[in-house]
């Protein structure tokens, strides 16, 4: 007799605001999904049951600028089960302004192929106007 192997998800789909209610089944090592209204949401799914991964978003110190944290944003979704050791590894970053929105702040994150960017400008401090954030 074949050894199968066979395990069930329920998943809420969030590609689109309809937010179907989905099972993904794994038989061997095919997945099935029952419940999406659309190819895109079965995309969703699988993906989501195979490699789930999310945008991180964060601040990081810079020295010189108009604010104090420069708010950095991953450029592709990123492994979700690396995000706490991720976040850890940002943590200690420090630039210096100015910065460029979209400017790669440090590439290939864990060898991912994915780079931690500046999500907005930060110029030269003026130092008649500070702004804390
Ligand atoms: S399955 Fe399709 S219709 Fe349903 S939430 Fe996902 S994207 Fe939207």
């Amino acid at each position: 007799m074949e050894n199968q192997f066979r395990e069930s998800k329920e998943i809420i789909c969030t590609a689109c605001p309809m937010g179907c209610h989905t099972v993904v089944e794994r038989e061997n090592n095919t997945l099935l999904v029952r419940g999406a209204r659309c190819p895109r949401g079965e995309r969703y799914v699988k993906e989501e049951a195979d490699d789930p991964r999310r945008i991180v978003a964060t601040t990081i110190k810079i020295q010189n600028g108009n604010i104090r944290r420069l708010p950095v944003k991953t450029s592709r979704p990123f492994p979700r089960d690396q995000i706490r050791a991720l976040v850890q590894a940002i943590s200690p970053l420090e630039v210096s302004a100015p910065v460029k929105r979209g400017e790669i702040i440090k590439s290939n994150l864990f060898g991912e192929n994915i780079d931690l960017v500046a999500t907005r400008d930060v110029p030269l401090k003026d130092k008649k106007k500070i702004t804390h954030y």
